[in-house]
């Protein structure tokens, strides 16, 4: 007998874009009211320190990037999900904001 449980998940209909979706927010990074960002993970409102630089093939023009963030508790996780799939691009740190007026 082959994995079912593994190939009923993957006939079930499930859109991977749909199960990529870590949360219903529409376009832009999860951020805080403060402007800082936050876990893309569903439910986690952890400060995010990863960002995780990704594209959907099937529903994403090729230069697009869609980011996500993660905390680090959740960076292993949401780096497995999409690198499963393909989609992983790039996985970056995200600094703190302490210098937000650069000088050339
Ligand atoms: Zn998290």
């Amino acid at each position: 007998m082959t994995g079912p449980d593994l190939l009923g998940a993957l006939a079930a209909g499930h859109d991977p874009a749909a199960l990529a979706a870590p949360a219903s927010r529409t376009g832009a990074e999860a951020a805080a009211p403060d402007g800082s960002p936050v876990c893309s993970r569903r439910g986690c409102t952890a400060p995010a320190v990863w960002a995780l630089h990704w594209n959907n093939p099937r529903v994403h023009a090729p230069d697009r990037v869609k980011t996500w963030t993660a905390c680090e508790e959740h960076r292993a996780h949401l780096d497995d999900f999409l690198a499963s799939r393909g989609f992983l691009q790039d996985v970056t740190g995200l600094t703190a904001p302490t210098s937000r007026e650069d000088p050339a």
